[in-house]
């Protein structure tokens, strides 16, 4: 029997606003517990929430990126529930009008085909305080800080068939929030969340299966490996023939399997209805137009530019289009250099694997495009070899000296000289007196371990072509 996953993501951003959704308190993070609350976010009678305009701008630039539709008439409603970490016993969203619906994000798929992911819903809400249980005698303390800062939930339609496609659309999802810096998307202080529901059906049923909601990860690696935990645990219980109970689960990452948190069985009634206190509203057209002229060039559109304009691959493209720093580096030196797949090669190997080494973003790289360019250069005019440009390039990230500035200071540069050249080579040949005998025996491969020695003797430094030139012309002597 084959199966069907079918994924549907909810994935909570905050946005990086200087104020509250409703009110003026401060956003800033990690400050003193309850020091940035008001009436309002802390749920006072007869205080009265305000639409903060820079929260709602935001929302509609990443509405408008995810090519979603804009509500003609936007509405708040309450949806009630109690928990210790929600004063008002409600969270002002969205219900039936939200901001914004039907709108789609493409990704590439699996099996590295273009998929098409259907987006239901961008919606504007407020988050809740936050609970810390490291109270003494067993209690739990809450910081109201978190209360009321402004929150967007982005919702797909079950559209996902794989947890690798689940993986992909998050990736190209943070990829889009961050060239619109609406938010820090960072997962780890909780900026960006991520719920996946899942459930499976047997091939060919047009049904949905009963779905489970995960909850708890906080990687995007951690959603895969849940949502493929959990892909399994549910087909064996339907192979097994029973049911799959509709509940929320926790995703345990150290034992990597996912826990029941609590049965949703009884569809949990949040008694929903409008926000008295804020008055449905209708956006003028020409606001939404001005805001979609201001977005960025946004990644696919950047990446599809990148391969007309500087003859670079489609899968290049993605990678340097992946954060807009990169790409902004990718261009500043395309100015500079004329061989933009070189460019791209350096991009993609050495600097990226010094920027994960070093867990710092390009912006905090300390080789600036004018360093790689020149780095480039001397590498074809010879002044240097291809091997030493990979420990200069290294050299230069880890002081902060310009390549060019460090080749002079070691006195690096190659030699090209070929009078000392034949000087090296005569000390080689002469200690290497049998190996000569047998190239000129007929022992070809003789002659790539002669130009090996001569290297070794120069310490790599001496201009290879040269060697190889010089070597041919005193061996055919
Ligand atoms: P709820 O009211 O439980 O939040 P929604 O209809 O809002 O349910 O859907 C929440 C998320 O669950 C959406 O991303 C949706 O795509 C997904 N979803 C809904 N039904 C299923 C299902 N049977 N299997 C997998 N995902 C689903
Ligand atoms: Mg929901
Ligand atoms: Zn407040």
């Amino acid at each position: 029997m084959s199966y069907e996953t079918v994924i549907g993501l909810e994935v909570h951003l905050q946005l990086k606003t200087a104020t509250k959704a409703f009110c003026g308190c401060s956003t800033t993070f990690g400050r003193k517990p309850n020091s940035q609350t008001c009436p309002v976010c802390l749920g006072f009678p007869g205080s009265m929430p305000v639409l903060n305009e820079e929260a709602f701008l935001f929302a509609v630039k990443v509405a408008l990126a995810l090519n979603c539709k804009i509500q003609d008439l936007i509405k708040f409603d309450r949806k009630n529930y109690y928990y210790p970490d929600l004063p008002k016993n409600f969270q002002i969203s969205q219900y039936d009008m939200p901001l914004s619906y039907s709108g789609f994000l493409d990704i590439f798929g699996r099996d590295n085909t273009k998929k098409r992911i259907e987006i239901k819903r961008v919606h504007l809400e407020e988050d809740a305080g936050k609970l810390i249980h490291q109270g003494c005698d067993n209690s739990s303390l809450v910081d109201f800080n978190r209360s009321g800062m402004p929150l967007l939930e982005i919702v797909t339609e079950p559209d996902i068939d794989s947890p690798q496609d689940a993986y992909a659309y998050l990736i190209k999802l943070k990829s889009i929030l961050e060239y619109l810096k609406v938010s820090d998307c960072d997962m780890e202080k909780g900026s960006l969340r991520c719920d996946a529901n899942i459930s499976v059906r047997k091939s060919g049923e047009r049904n949905l299966g009963t779905k489970v909601e995960l909850k708890n990860m906080n990687t995007f690696k951690g959603v895969r490996v849940a949502l493929e935990y959990e892909v399994k645990r549910q087909i064996s219980l339907v192979e097994s023939k029973e049911n799959v109970a509709q509940e929320t689960r926790l995703w345990d990452a150290q034992k990597e399997v996912t826990i029941s948190m609590r049965s949703k069985e009884e569809a949990e009634d949040y008694r929903y209805f409008p926000e008295p206190d804020l008055v449905p509203f209708v956006v003028d057209k020409s606001v939404i137009e001005k805001i979609r002229q201001s977005l960025p060039e946004l990644p696919e559109a950047k990446s599809l530019r990148l391969v007309k304009e500087f003859g670079i691959s489609e899968y290049d493209a993605g990678v340097l289009t992946s954060q807009q720093e990169l790409a902004d580096y990718f261009e500043a030196c395309a100015k500079l250099y004329p061989d933009r797949k070189v460019i791209a090669n350096w991009m993609m190997g050495d600097i990226m694997s010094q920027l994960n080494l070093r867990n710092i973003s390009i912006n905090e790289l300390r080789l600036f495009p004018d360093g790689l360019a020149g780095l480039l250069k001397m590498v074809d005019t010879g002044i240097i070899s291809g091997k030493m440009a990979k420990s200069v390039l290294a050299e230069a990230i880890e002081t902060g000296f310009g390549p060019e500035e460090l080749v002079k200071k070691k006195a690096l540069s190659q030699i090209s000289d070929a009078a000392k050249i034949e000087e090296i080579m005569k000390v080689v040949l002469e200690r290497e007196a049998k190996t000569v005998k047998d190239y000129k025996l007929g022992k070809k491969t003789a002659f790539t371990f002669l130009v090996g020695q001569i290297m070794k003797e120069t310490k790599g430094r001496a201009n290879p072509a040269i060697v190889n030139e010089l070597l041919k012309k005193r061996l055919e002597q």
